[in-house]
């Protein structure tokens, strides 16, 4: 049997929090148990956002808690050919559309057919409306002038195309823990990623997504157990239609509880108190946090 691979993937625009201590330290002791791998995977293709400084701090603050891991650490900003050979294959099978429409014109449009039609714009499952096409809101000529001028876009899975591929119900395996062997207690859970619409895959200045990269190298990674955070249960459907769509083997999931502030949010990095820099700086230990996030009595 080849050894479960595990892995916590956090992105460098923000310090680490609570949330994703929890987040990594059952991933890490979930491999332990069961002699696995441990990865940590740096999710920086948002090059704007993401800093070396806070990349850095990832790695003291990981090593803090008494983490270690596999190295090299990939770094989803070195692959961008991994994630375009992806793309290129879907829209090999016809499924990739650019679409034109900024953020703002999507908005106005959103607001402007609620308004017209006096109930809300369908929205995918974190709120963000889903797109309304160009066709909807430029004219063929406002169309053919960006075409030509090949005008900021992002490139779209066609979702009911891509829908229409499968020839079986789309599933996967929901653990009910993250511990190797589970996978007999798992359940199988109904994925819909109709429900986000025509998801961005690229854009014209960032050649992948998040969706995209994080299929793409969980696969490469030969990654077995994808445990996260239950904020992205949902879009789990939408890994599992571009693993079936990419000929991409299909991970065992568990979706772990989430740290939430008093006023029952989740943590945002935003949030400065409970940085896991802040903590550390204030004298908590590492046993300490563990305490807090409910890892130990
Ligand atoms: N990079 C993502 C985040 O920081 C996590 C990706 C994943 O675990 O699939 O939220």
């Amino acid at each position: 049997m080849t050894r479960p691979v595990y892995r916590f993937a956090p992105s460098p625009n923000g310090r680490l929090h609570l949330g994703h201590a929890l987040s990594a330290l059952i991933n890490f002791d979930a491999a332990r148990a069961c002699d696995g791998r441990f990865l940590l995977r740096i999710e920086d293709i948002d090059t704007t956002r993401c800093t070396p400084e806070l990349e850095e701090a990832i790695y003291a603050n990981l090593a803090w808690l008494g983490l270690s891991w596999e190295t090299p650490v990939r770094r989803q900003s070195a692959h961008f050919a991994d994630y375009r050979k992806a793309l290129e294959t879907l829209e090999e099978q016809g499924l990739v559309y650019r679409g034109y429409l900024t953020r703002r014109e999507i908005r106005d449009a959103v607001d402007r057919a609620e308004a017209r039609d006096g109930r809300p714009w369908p929205r995918d499952p974190d709120g963000a409306p889903l797109y309304p096409g160009d066709r909807a809101v430029l004219t063929p000529q406002e169309i053919a002038a960006r075409e030509a001028g090949d005008a900021p876009h992002a490139l779209r899975l066609d979702m009911t195309k891509a829908v229409a591929r499968l020839s079986a119900p789309l599933t996967w395996q929901e653990m009910p823990a993250p511990q190797a062997g589970a996978e007999n207690g798992a359940a199988t859970r109904v994925a819909d990623p109709a429900l986000w619409g025509d998801v961005v895959l690229a854009r014209k200045d960032t050649p992948t997504s998040y969706h995209l990269s994080v299929v793409v190298d969980d696969a490469l990674q030969g990654v077995t157990h994808v445990v996260r955070g239950r904020d992205l249960f949902a879009a789990t459907a939408v890994h599992r239609l571009l693993q079936v769509l990419l000929g991409l083997p299909d991970p065992l999931y568990h979706h772990h509880r989430l740290i939430l502030d008093e006023t029952g949010r989740k943590l945002s990095k935003s949030k400065g108190d409970t940085a896991l820099s802040a903590l550390r700086a204030a004298g908590e230990s590492p046993a300490g946090i563990r305490r807090r996030i409910g890892l130990d009595a």
